[in-house]
């Protein structure tokens, strides 16, 4: 029997992983989760000892993708995917201290680790549509790093084009120019005359335009569709099975925003990885970590910070692990996510809760204490973190017994995408690779729209053909 996968909201058919892989959202509101875990024993987790990268995620997610691709298409797809990361290991690690590692996920063509599931996305997306003969056209928003890798990961596909609008003068110059010096035709940028809240609210009206969305086939890659979690899964078992699992306890840290990331770790724990924590790091956006302490989810507005990838309010992928601790209720989901809506605030029962504070816990970084975390971890190690990472590697420091289990701290960019944080922390501008050296002398190519949404519609009818 294939894997089906469920809505936290209870209220949507169940679906086999191809649609929801196109799906992304469920109808009723909820985020797909899989009706029950695919476990490894200890014995399968030994026999992953000495796998390459690809053959090890090729096994972790061949009972997620069930019947939708052949055991070798997954293999051969893999392999391609990790194929074009820079460093041999794909995910090496680094050790800092007494069992105690990073994890380098920032090896990717965008220097960021979405790369690991939006590269595995564009061409699982490829794949199915081609089989099904349609074609889609991806529209997103993006604040920097999102956009850039998943126009990486679609760049030159026969079946899709891909549309992402940013905030004029508002991203940075590294991460505008990754984006818009992409050559292939189906790939068109448009900066938008205003803020990110208002390119993402272009985006759900575009969606929102039942006539517009069907007609230009509109579909989405963000970070709550499931075969995004599903590909992070993998670089957790590859650390622990790399340092020791199933014979060692491991820590991991995370540094965290949409909780897509540290949520692939606890699905890691359902499937067999020996975890005993999961630390997450915030930055002075810092709902979840709050949550922790208090009980109380409660939004606030969004602070700009050094780590711009992690200053979300809402964390969406939250839902996913509310739905879990819940005992699967999907109406208790779906009663206390519009309680959230219409006032911005929700408490757990005291069971959930304890269950999610068994495994979780919460460290909070304001921007004077990310750059003492990059400071003081520059000088421990001789490493270079980026903002992002140092709140994870400090927050996994600070959590844990280094007698009690092996830590795992995922480092999530690369230090040469903040190189005026890198600078004001410790006085020295990190410099690109290799691969993106030439960043600043590549042709630009975008559009310009006001924040209208005539505007917009009128100008991705024009450029994208369904
Ligand atoms: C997206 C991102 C994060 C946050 O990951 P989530 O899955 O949203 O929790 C952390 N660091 C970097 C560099 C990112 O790009």
């Amino acid at each position: 029997m294939a894997l089906r996968y469920i809505s936290t909201r209870g209220r949507a058919p169940a679906l086999k992983f191809e649609d929801v892989l196109l799906a992304g959202l469920a109808r009723d509101g909820g985020l797909y989760v899989p009706e029950s875990w695919p476990a490894f024993t200890k014995a399968d987790l030994k026999a992953m000892r000495g796998l390459s990268y690809a053959e090890l995620a090729a096994r972790v997610m061949q009972p997620f993708v069930g019947r939708s691709l052949k055991q070798a298409e997954l293999l051969q797809m893999c392999a391609e995917t990790y194929a074009v990361f820079d460093h041999a290991a794909v995910a090496p690690l680094r050790q800092i201290g007494r069992n105690q590692w990073v994890m380098e996920l920032f090896h990717g063509p965008t220097l960021a680790f979405k790369d690991f599931a939006l590269q595995l996305l564009g061409r699982l997306f490829d794949h199915v549509l081609t089989k099904r003969g349609e074609r889609v056209c991806i529209v997103g928003a993006t604040s920097g790093d999102t956009g850039s890798a998943a126009i990486e990961a679609c760049r030159g596909r026969a079946s899709l084009d891909i549309v992402i609008l940013h905030p004029k003068g508002r991203v940075s110059d590294v991460q505008r120019r990754q984006m818009t010096t992409v050559a292939e035709p189906n790939v068109h940028n448009i900066a938008i005359e205003g803020s990110f809240d208002d390119c993402q609210d272009l985006v759900k009206a575009m969606f929102n335009d039942q006539a517009f969305r069907d007609s230009m086939k509109l579909s989405a890659v963000n970070s709550i569709n499931w075969a995004r979690i599903m590909a992070q899964i993998a670089y957790y078992m590859a650390a622990g099975v790399a340092l020791g699992a199933p014979d060692r306890g491991f820590t991991f840290a995370v540094p965290t925003g949409n909780f897509g990331n540290v949520f692939a770790g606890y699905a890691a724990r359902k499937m067999g990885l020996p975890i005993d924590k999961l630390v997450v790091g915030s930055n002075a956006n810092d709902i979840l970590t709050r949550f922790l302490s208090t009980g109380a989810m409660t939004m606030g507005d969004v602070i700009p910070t050094l780590s711009p990838s992690m200053d979300i309010q809402v964390s969406s992928n939250f839902e996913r692990l509310l739905f879990l601790a819940m005992g699967r209720n999907g109406s208790a989901v779906e009663k206390l996510m519009s309680g959230f809506r219409a006032d911005g605030e929700y408490r757990l029962s005291p069971k959930p809760m304890k269950a999610i504070r068994e495994m979780f816990e919460g460290r909070r970084f304001d921007d004077a204490a990310t750059k003492a975390a990059i400071k003081g971890l520059y000088k421990l190690t001789g490493e270079i973190f980026d903002p992002h990472s140092a709140i994870g590697v400090a927050a996994g420091l600070e959590c844990h017994d280094y007698k009690r289990s092996v830590l795992v701290s995922l480092a999530t960019a690369h230090p040469a995408k903040f190189p005026d944080a890198i600078e004001a922390a410790i006085g020295q501008r990190p410099a690109l690779p290799k691969r993106l050296a030439d960043l600043h002398s590549r042709k630009e190519r975008y559009e310009t729209a006001p924040n209208d949404l005539g505007a917009v519609q009128e100008l991705i009818r024009a450029c994208v053909t369904p």
